[in-house]
């Protein structure tokens, strides 16, 4: 059977069709693509596609086809991103202006505090402590 010869949807160069319609040149950058942008979302959860495609470089266009192909899980990735927090919609990012505001309000009364007082003794003592049933009452 001779090779099915077509054009590279992508460089335009003659290739032996295999199933995908890009040559194996254009295939293999795809892949490495997809491999950053994975990476990127496992790292973090519920960014959009416009943040995904700023912090890898990979082109918009590029995510939403991974995203329609069923490579990436649609999950940890958001077409209109939401704030984590309220739910409200917002343009990116992971939480809305006013949820940073109140986190960061949050995060500053606790951490300074939570660092003057380390108890890692009373921690592991309360850890060890087990529940018990007083019998015969
Ligand atoms: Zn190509
Ligand atoms: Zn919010």
């Amino acid at each position: 059977m001779a090779p099915d010869l077509r054009n590279c949807s992508i460089c335009g160069r003659l290739y032996a069709y295999q199933g995908r319609d890009i040559c194996s040149k254009c295939l293999e950058k795809e892949d490495d693509e997809y491999a950053i942008v994975r990476r990127y979302v496992r790292d973090y959860p519920g960014a959009s596609v416009l943040e995904v495609s700023e912090a890898t470089g990979v082109e918009e266009e590029k995510i939403l086809q991974f995203l329609r192909d069923g490579r990436l899980i649609s999950r940890g990735m958001s077409y209109a991103a939401e704030c984590e927090r309220c739910g409200k919609s917002i343009s990116g990012g992971r939480y809305c202006g006013n949820c940073l505001k109140e986190l960061g309000a949050e995060f500053n009364s606790v951490i300074p505090s939570a660092r003057r007082k380390p108890e890692p003794e009373i921690t592991r003592r309360k850890g060890r402590e087990r529940m018990h049933i007083r019998e015969g009452d």
